[in-house]
């Protein structure tokens, strides 16, 4: 009699040919953004975590983050893992029960950071900015005074609204002059507009690697600064989280040791986004966004679609679109994913989609199917719009022929 060894049966599955689409769809949401050939080449590759070529790739990479952070600091470190585990390990290293921590709320992503740190048992104030607004310089001011926060949190750029912090370097200013440490989300940012970490006093920048980079996500960066770097080294107690531990992770990214199996892969295809990113150079990176989300601005607004972030605070990196009364961005991201392959967001709730101009996202060729694409889609759910005049805007906007607004 034969017994067997499984009682639980193995199930019935496809293969991932079966479920992906025969050619990828075109990824203009806000995030995970497409990969250049490097990227996606260096994804395949597994080294060894603990071996000299890995010793060089940290070497390069913490180098290559440096200057895209714009920092002198020692202290660069990869944490494995998304854009959140990067903020985790910023919040949780420099927050404990009872430090004061004032977080500039704008939206989804920067209310994180303030939930995290409560989470850490800090001591936690929250100024609310409402919808569509960046917080005021005096309303920092204030809340700095009355809160008197060792550490500050604000996100440079909210990419749930499409909010921009544009007065980030100004705020950062404020908080340090008040003794705070300034811990700034940059995680779709980065790369896509100036960030000056050593310049604007900025203590603990965090990012993802499927957003501004153009890497794959689940590896992300932080960069502490020397304040900082102190804080979490002479810290009473250690914190609840190991792997997030930046004095553990410390022996990998700065001591050649063992903290756990880094994930090989996605650094060396991180390595390729921070070398494209330094091949290109800051400066033409910056106006290679600017120009190209500008363009895509003017297209969607020739459609006769209306911008959802006012225009002084607008995020360059993710385009926020108001939806008429009526339609539900469910409908429109899948109607333009269904029949134009294009994959576009909504928003948690939010009556408006969101594109993304994000490294390999701001692409004329990219521009123009994805905005034809919206346009179509708005057609054929019953929406009058005026495509040619919104492919002619964003021509004449690229080709620099557009009236000066
Ligand atoms: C995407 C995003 C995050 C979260 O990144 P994950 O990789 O999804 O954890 C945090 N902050 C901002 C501003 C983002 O755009």
């Amino acid at each position: 009699m034969s017994t067997s060894v499984t009682s639980i049966p193995c199930p019935d599955v496809v293969s991932l040919d079966a479920i992906l689409p025969e050619e990828p769809l075109l990824m203009m949401g806000a995030g995970p953004v497409p990969i250049p050939a490097a990227v996606a080449k260096a994804n395949t590759i597994v080294i060894n975590h603990l071996g000299a070529t890995m010793a060089k790739v940290i070497g390069q990479v913490k180098e290559m983050a440096r200057y895209v952070f714009q920092t002198r600091s020692k202290w660069v470190l990869g944490v494995a893992g998304p854009g959140s585990a990067a903020m985790e390990m910023a919040i949780s290293n420099l927050a404990w029960s009872g430090t004061r921590v004032l977080s500039i709320k704008n939206g989804f992503f920067s209310a994180r950071m303030a939930e995290m740190a409560q989470r850490c048992g800090a001591d936690v104030a929250v100024l609310e900015v409402p919808d569509g607004a960046v917080a005021s310089l005096d309303d920092v001011s204030a809340a700095l005074a009355r809160e008197r926060p060792e550490i500050v949190t604000i996100v440079q750029g909210e990419t749930s609204n499409t909010v921009w912090n544009h007065q980030l370097k100004d705020i950062a200013a404020l908080a340090k002059a008040a003794g705070a440490l300034v811990v700034v989300d940059a995680v779709c940012t980065l790369s896509t507009m100036p960030l000056e970490m050593d310049a604007w006093g900025i203590d603990a920048v965090i990012t993802g690697g499927q957003k501004g980079l153009s890497s794959i996500p689940g590896v992300s960066l932080i960069a502490f600064s020397d304040a900082a770097w102190q804080r979490v080294k002479t810290r009473e107690r250690v914190g609840a989280h190991w792997c997030l531990d930046a004095s553990l992770a410390e022996n990998f990214w700065h001591n050649a040791g063992y903290h756990y199996t880094a994930p090989v892969s996605g650094v060396l295809a991180l390595h390729e986004a921070l070398r494209l990113v330094c091949a290109e150079t800051l400066e033409k990176r910056f106006a290679r966004h600017l120009k190209c989300s500008l363009a895509l601005q003017a297209g969607i607004s020739a459609l006769g679609l209306a911008l959802y972030a006012p225009e002084p605070c607008r995020l360059n990196s993710v385009v926020g679109i108001q939806m008429p009364d009526g339609f539900s961005p469910n409908d429109v991201c899948g109607h333009i994913s269904r029949h134009h392959q294009v994959e576009i967001s909504g928003s948690f709730g939010l009556p408006i989609v969101r594109i993304g101009q994000m490294g390999e996202q701001c692409r004329e060729h990219n521009l123009f199917r994805t905005l034809h694409a919206l346009g179509r889609t708005m057609v054929d759910l019953g929406v009058g719009v005026d495509l040619p005049a919104g492919v002619a805007a964003l021509e004449q906007s690229l080709s620099g022929s557009a009236r000066a607004r």
